[in-house]
């Protein structure tokens, strides 16, 4: 399939762009319109799809559930009870939800923790878009957990996927998962080439027990473990000192900071961005799940870590909002390890058009800061494409309301 998008705005020009199967072919003034589907972009701008660096698609089914709680007791008691009596067809449509809302606010491409693979894998499989997909491990401590945790996470890689689809390992976190667990983790990502995705150092909480239980700050913990690398993916990250960012730059950890759910759950603000960034670490942005932010959209969450960084620093120069586009394109795309973020010739097509008609563009003084500051919401995505398919054209996905209707009634029979 090829596909022409005509009179497009790219840094601040009109060009026009071909994309031939899954890559993005060429970009250029004036290409011939000979393409299986031509898209005019007049009115419209390009970005690269967003990526968002971590969240649990399938807590679209607990939005709205737990508000206004400490990450403890929101857990404890909205969360892991219910969570218990999740099927894989809840799950399911807890899934295509996620993916109707990431497409729908310019998402291309997730880093998902969450439990039930197969049935997150079948609904990413079903939506189009492109994931790195963690099966969950907790073990509580207690070796038969652990074992059962490893026997799934060996059948959950064997499940074939599409080329789009990454499978990692995800950890849920130092304090649900043990050591032992965490080493074997370690080995049996380096053996098959794959990313870790966990939790670090998100709440105080966290940090002082880590500090009791392990005699180690939760980096440090890890770095005894053996398992800070290139391929270890931290969301979180809050409490961290000057040593520990060093030690996370050092071997190229890749972190993910998740302001709206940080600060809803009142885990924290103060993410050191500019000393990770002066470290030479890649930060990228998450939503986190929607229990905890309530949303996916990551055009959101790149403009409140935007607010954030200047806020808390009392410094309006920092996290500038090419750095802050940035995380959610170039920067999602190095920490997943996938040749997107950007639109370039030999780039996955993985793109969204915004829409210029509205008052958020006008004046249009500067478009990246309009995006960011001005309309950082959703609905000014008008057309998704993804592995070189279109997944949403003038804000409209196929089977809409059914995906609305089916998450709905899953939710309502799990919570009432
Ligand atoms: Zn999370």
């Amino acid at each position: 399939m090829t596909i022409l998008i005509k009179n497009i705005q790219l840094d601040q020009q009109t060009t026009d762009i071909f994309i031939d199967g899954k890559f993005i072919k060429k970009v250029g003034k004036g290409l011939p319109d000979k393409a299986g589907k031509v898209i005019d972009g007049t009115g419209k701008a390009v970005m690269p799809g967003f990526i968002n660096g971590h969240t649990h698609s399938a807590m679209t089914l607990f939005r709205g559930f737990g508000d206004d709680m400490p990450l403890e007791q929101w857990l404890n008691e909205k969360i892991w009870p219910y969570e218990k009596n999740l099927t894989g067809e809840d799950v399911y449509h807890g899934v295509r939800l996620a993916c109707l809302e990431m497409i729908k606010t310019g998402t291309t491409c997730f880093n998902d923790m969450y439990m039930t693979y197969p049935a997150v894998l079948r609904a990413v499989e079903d939506m189009g878009l492109r994931a790195t997909l963690g099966a969950t491990i907790f073990d509580f401590f207690r070796p038969e957990v652990a074992a059962q945790f490893k026997r799934e996470t060996e059948q959950n890689f064997a499940v074939p996927r599409s080329e789009r689809i990454s499978f990692a390992l995800a950890p849920h976190a130092i304090y649900t998962v043990s050591g032992g667990t965490l080493q074997w983790v370690r080995d049996f990502a380096a053996a098959n080439r794959l990313l870790i995705h966990l939790h670090l150092a998100e709440t105080q909480t966290e940090y002082r027990n880590a500090v009791k239980d392990f005699g180690l700050s939760p980096v440090r913990y890890l770095h005894k473990l053996k398992l800070l690398s290139p391929h270890l993916v931290l969301a979180h990250c809050l409490y961290v000192d000057d040593e520990e960012i060093q030690l996370l730059a050092d071997h190229d950890v890749k972190v993910v900071h998740n302001p709206n759910s940080n600060l809803k759950i009142g885990s924290g603000h103060a993410f050191r961005y500019s000393e990770m960034k002066a470290a030479g670490i890649t930060v990228g942005i998450g939503t986190d799940g929607c229990g905890s932010s309530n949303n996916l959209d990551l055009l959101e969450a790149a403009k409140i870590a935007a607010l954030l960084q200047k806020g808390w620093r009392c410094d309006p120069t920092v996290m500038p909002v090419g750095e802050a586009l940035q995380c959610i394109t170039g920067n999602g795309a190095r920490i997943l390890q996938v040749n997107a973020g950007k639109i370039a010739p030999g780039a996955l097509a993985d793109l969204c058009l915004i829409d210029l008609q509205s008052y958020a563009f006008t004046p249009d003084f500067h478009f990246a800061s309009n995006l960011l500051y001005s309309a950082s919401h959703g609905s000014c995505v008008d057309t998704v494409l993804c592995d070189g398919r279109i997944l949403m054209e003038n804000r409209r996905v196929p089977d809409e309301e059914a995906i609305l209707e089916n998450a709905a009634r899953t939710a309502r029979k799990l919570m009432l």
